[in-house]
């Protein structure tokens, strides 16, 4: 067994979501919307805040490079990496509020703009920024790139709408960032 199989075994043992090193998945993931391609050691798809935090120690306890990805439609190569490359849109896609008197959604960083859009706009909302890839960007990946499209000239790039942020940092730890006590996820 090579290194990285059993560092791949012992992360898929770590986290509750999927990892997958198949010939077929590392090929879909070392790739972007960009001309690069980096093949990566595997891809993790983690269902929980508490599984990215494992993720980001057990890489960190080895060295491996992380790459966050959610819709893979960034044009620079942002997407891709060495190491593992995180996937959010499997299973942190959910939305899990909007209070429209607030005008402020609560969601993972998977969600896709679209599934977004479709339910702001049942009160009436948007989110403002909308690039082309609507259809396949994920709000994670729109803050990655302070995504705008043609009508952040007149809302604002994602960075002027979020207003908070949960992190993990590199060991491992969470925090928040952001003003006022809005809900956390
Ligand atoms: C045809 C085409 C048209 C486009 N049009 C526009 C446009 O009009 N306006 C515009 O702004 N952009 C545009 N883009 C670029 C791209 O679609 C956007 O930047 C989009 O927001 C990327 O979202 P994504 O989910 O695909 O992110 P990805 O490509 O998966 O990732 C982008 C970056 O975000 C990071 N990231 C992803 N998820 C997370 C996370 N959960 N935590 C931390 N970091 C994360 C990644 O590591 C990477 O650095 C276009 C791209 C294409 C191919």
């Amino acid at each position: 067994m090579t290194a990285d199989s059993s560092f791949v075994r012992a992360l898929s043992e770590r986290i509750d979501g999927d990892v997958a090193a198949d010939g077929a998945t590392l090929a879909a993931y070392s790739t972007d919307a960009s001309n690069h391609r980096l093949v990566p050691t595997c891809v993790a798809f983690p269902r929980s805040v508490a599984d990215v935090a494992a993720l980001v120690s057990a890489c960190r306890d080895e060295g491996m490079p992380v790459t966050s990805r959610g819709g893979g439609t960034n044009l620079a190569g942002n997407a891709i990496g060495s190491g593992v490359v995180v996937d959010y849109s499997r299973y942190l896609n959910r939305i899990h509020n909007i209070d429209p008197d607030v005008r402020r959604a609560v969601v993972e960083p998977g969600v896709v703009l679209d599934a977004l859009q479709a339910s702001a706009a049942a009160y009436g909302l948007r989110f403002g920024p909308d690039p082309a890839t609507h259809s396949a960007c994920t709000i994670g990946g729109m803050v990655g790139t302070n995504a705008c499209g043609a009508r952040a000239i007149a809302w604002g790039t994602t960075s002027a709408n979020v207003t908070a942020v949960d992190l993990v940092l590199s060991d491992g730890r969470t925090t928040s960032l952001g003003a006022g006590p809005y809900p956390r996820l």
